[in-house]
This record gives C-alpha cells, structure tokens and sequence, in this order.
C-alpha cells in the first residue's frame, strides 16, 4: 500500500463548514417501540466532531451504537433532539436536501461491507458519484483515483466474490470516500477481519485522516483502535459518558 493518495486537498475540503464542526448532535434523544412499550435508546447525547479528528464510540452489544451512528449520518430520525451536518440543522431539511447535504458531506462504512455483487471494485466505487449525476467519464476516472490510494489499482476491475475480506473493506472505504466527504462514519468496519488485515485498515485510516484532512466517527470494539484515536466515547444507559482526550492521558 504504497500508492501516494492523489487528491487535490483544497478541492478535497468540504464546501461549508460550520466553524469547525463536521457533525454535531445535541440532546439526541431516540426511543422504539418494543414489545408494547418505548425503549429508550439515546437519551440526551451531546456530540461535536471537529475538522480531521478521529473519535471511537464504543459500548457494550445493543448500547445503541448504530442507532447513533444512523441518527448522525441521517439515516434515520431522532425522537428529540438535533443533528447538525456542516453547519446545517437536518430537520429543517426536506428529503431532497437531507440527501445532497448527507452524500456532499459524509461517508459511510459498515461492517459488512454492503458492496454489489455483480459490480466490479470500479463500478461500487463509481455508483454514488453517478447517483449524483456525475458524467460516467469522470466518475470513473475520480473511482480509479482512490481505488488507487487504497492500494488497489491493480483490483479494479475485480468483483467483490474474486477480492480477499481486507480488500473488499478497502473498496467500501474507497466508496466512502469518493464523494470527498468531510466525515466518514464506520459501524465495526474492522469487526469482522482478522487482526492483521484490521490493522491494514487502521494503518489506511490513519493516512487518508493525515493526508485529506478528513474526520472518522468509529463504532468498534477493538481497544487497540480506540486508544489509538483522537476521542473515546463510552455509550452507556443512552449517554456518552466518557469522553477523554487522548493527549490528557499521558
Ligand atoms: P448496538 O449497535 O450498540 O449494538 P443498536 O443501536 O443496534 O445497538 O440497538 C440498540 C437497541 O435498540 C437494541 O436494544 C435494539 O434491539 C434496539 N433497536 C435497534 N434498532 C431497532 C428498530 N429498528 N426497532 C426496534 N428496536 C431497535
Ligand atoms: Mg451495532
């Protein structure tokens, strides 16, 4: 993996950010109905995620980690409470602008990587610029680019099914990345890779952060991971509860 990242970084930075807040939550509240009654799942998370930090959330199966993570990147709604994506209040949005704000700002990567089968590495990458309308011809050339700086130029035109676990992570984060998000938002995305390749990734994240300027929201359970992180947030009975920089613990 030692493709250089290609990106022209003053075109990599977000259009509009709001100070210097990516992504932003306050007194987020989100509650099910399960089994007859509401289950109170997030109960008043504050978060701010600034400009290239890396944060870990971590928290015991069923803590609501997801549920967060899918609240913040405007997946689902809240109960109560606001989500702010560059600046921007997503329930003042409509449906339209909640879309174009989401894909112009943010990237996702989960845990299985969710890649289409019968699309090579090239065309997963490619689909959310095309979805966005952009010409086939640059949205293929923009694919090649970080398909590149994830060490797999010579993948490209590989399925999922012919690529090793590693390197299908690697094309999801690629996807993810295409768009020139300000934040990408992962759910486990080492979670179900053995520790090598996880540290593969790690390594990959560490320099995408360093060499785009970009900020990761990371759902693990890793400890190695989230100690090498900027933040840790613990989500305990719906709260962040611990929220400790990395540099005051020497
Ligand atoms: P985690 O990612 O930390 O494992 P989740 O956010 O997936 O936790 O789930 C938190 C809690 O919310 C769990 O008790 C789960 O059963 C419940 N839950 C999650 N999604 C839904 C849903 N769509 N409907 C009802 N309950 C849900
Ligand atoms: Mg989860």
């Amino acid at each position: 993996m030692n493709s250089r990242v290609e990106i022209d970084t003053e075109q990599a930075q977000p259009a509009q950010v709001g100070e210097d807040a990516v992504l932003a939550c306050r007194q987020l509240r989100k509650c099910y109905r399960q089994g007859g009654r509401d289950l109170e799942v997030l109960s008043g998370v504050e978060l701010e995620v600034k400009r290239g930090e890396k944060l870990a959330i971590v928290g015991a199966s069923g803590s609501g980690k997801s549920t967060l993570l899918n609240l913040l990147g405007g997946l689902d709604t809240p109960s109560s409470g606001e989500v702010r994506v560059a600046g921007r209040n997503l329930a003042e949005l409509n449906a339209n602008e909640r879309g174009w704000l989401r894909n112009s700002n943010l990237g996702f990567v989960y845990q299985f990587h969710h890649l289409l089968n019968e699309f090579s590495a090239l065309e997963n990458v490619a689909m959310p610029l095309l979805i966005g309308r952009r010409p086939v011809a640059e949205a293929r050339s923009e694919a090649e680019t970080i398909l590149k700086a994830v060490g797999l130029g010579e993948r490209m035109e590989h399925k999922p099914s012919q690529l090793s676990g590693g390197e299908r992570q690697r094309v999801a984060i690629a996807r993810a990345l295409v768009t020139r998000p300000a934040c990408v938002l992962m759910d486990e995305p080492t979670g179900n890779l053995d520790r090598a390749t996880a540290a593969e990734i790690h390594k990959l994240m560490n320099r995408l952060n360093q060499e785009m300027g970009i900020s990761f929201v990371i759902v693990t359970h890793d400890p190695d991971l989230a100690a090498a992180l900027d933040r840790c947030l613990h989500l305990i009975d719906g709260q962040l509860i611990a929220d400790w920089h990395q540099g005051d613990h020497v």
